[in-house]
C-alpha cells in the first residue's frame, strides 16, 4: 500500500516571528475559554464539568497519544484504539499520526537540532508552544507507518478539527453552556499547557536519575498534573514501558487505569520497566553527574 504523505515532520527550524492572524484559532480558544468561563460562573456544576473534561483529555493524550500511539507501550483491540484515538482528539491537539508522528521525532532526535521541539536548542517558549505556532501542521506518515495503515486513523487524522468541534456541541447538548466553557473550553486550554510544559518544564525543571543524552527531567507536579508524564527523564531512559514512574512512590495515574483496564482484558501485554533497567544506571548516573558538577564548577 502507497502511503499518503503530507509533507514531512517538522525537524530544527529556527524561532522565527509568530504570526498572531496566523494562528487565530489558537489564541481565539483561549479568549472564549476566559470570556466564556467568567460569564456562565463558577459552581460545583463548572467544577464537575472542568475536572472531567479535563480528566478524560489528559488519560486519552497520555495512554493514547503517548504511550499507546508513539510508544506501543501495550496493546489492545482495533476498536479500542479508535476510542482512545477519538477521546484525545477532544484535546484539539491536533491529529492522532501527527501528534505520533512528532513525538517519535523528539525521541529520535531529543535535544539535539533537529528536534522541533527542544528548549535547549530555541529556548523555552519556543518548546512550550512556538513551534507549534510557526506551521508544523502536517503529518510524515512514513515515522507512523504502523498505524497509517488503518484507514480509520487517517481519516480522523485529517479531520482534526471536525473532531475537536463536535466535541464542543455534544457537551454543549449534554450539559449546556457551563459544560461547553468549563467542560471543553477551559479544559482544552489547561490540557494544552500542561501537556506542553512536557516539551518545555520538563526538559529544563525538576533532578535527573539517569543520565541521558537529552535534558529530560523528573519533576513530580508535572506528573500530578500529567497523570504521570512528569517522570520524562524515567521515560527518555526508557520508552517502552507503559510505566513512567518506576517506583511506587512516583505517582503515575495513568498506569494504575492501564492496569485496571488489562485486568478488564480492554488492554493487555502492558510493558514494564525491567529491574536491571530501573536501578542499574541510577548510581553510576548519580556519580557521573556530581563529577560532571564539579568539574563545571571547578
Ligand atoms: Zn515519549
Ligand atoms: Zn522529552
Amino acid at each position: 500500500m502507497t502511503l499518503e504523505r503530507r509533507g514531512e515532520a517538522h525537524s530544527g527550524s529556527m524561532p522565527e516571528r509568530v504570526s498572531l492572524r496566523e494562528n487565530l484559532p489558537f489564541w481565539g480558544v483561549h479568549v472564549v475559554a476566559l470570556v466564556g468561563a467568567i460569564s456562565v460562573g463558577w459552581g460545583w456544576s463548572a467544577a464537575l464539568w472542568l475536572v472531567g473534561g479535563y480528566t478524560v483529555r489528559m488519560f486519552a493524550i497520555t495512554a493514547g497519544y503517548h504511550r499507546y500511539f508513539s510508544h506501543r507501550s501495550f496493546k489492545t483491540s482495533r476498536v479500542f484504539q479508535f476510542i482512545l484515538a477519538l477521546l484525545a482528539m477532544g484535546s484539539a491537539q491536533q491529529g492522532v499520526l501527527w501528534w505520533a508522528s512528532h513525538h517519535r521525532n523528539h525521541h529520535k532526535y531529543s535535544d539535539q537540532p533537529e528536534d522541533a521541539h527542544s528548549p535547549r536548542q530555541h529556548g523555552f517558549w519556543w518548546s512550550h508552544c512556538f513551534w507549534l505556532l510557526r506551521g508544523n501542521r502536517t503529518t510524515d506518515l512514513d515515522k507512523v507507518k504502523d498505524f497509517a495503515r488503518y484507514p480509520e486513523l487517517r481519516w480522523l487524522d485529517r479531520h482534526d478539527l471536525f473532531v475537536a468541534v463536535a466535541w464542543g456541541f455534544l457537551i454543549y447538548f449534554i450539559g449546556g453552556p457551563t459544560a461547553l466553557f468549563w467542560g471543553h473550553f477551559v479544559a482544552i486550554v489547561l490540557a494544552w499547557h500542561v501537556t506542553f510544559c512536557i516539551n518545555s518544564l520538563a526538559h529544563v525543571w525538576g533532578s535527573r536519575r539517569y543520565a541521558t543524552t537529552d535534558d529530560s527531567r523528573n519533576n513530580p507536579v508535572l506528573a500530578v498534573l500529567t497523570f504521570g508524564e512528569g517522570w520524562h527523564n524515567n521515560h527518555h531512559h526508557y520508552q517502552r514501558s507503559a510505566r513512567q514512574g518506576f517506583f511506587w512512590w512516583e505517582v503515575d495515574i495513568t498506569y494504575y487505569v492501564l492496569r485496571v483496564l488489562e485486568k478488564l482484558r480492554i488492554v493487555w501485554d502492558v510493558e514494564g520497566v525491567p529491574d536491571h533497567v530501573r536501578d542499574a544506571q541510577v548510581a553510576p548516573a548519580r556519580a557521573r553527574i556530581a563529577a560532571h558538577r564539579a568539574g563545571v564548577s571547578g
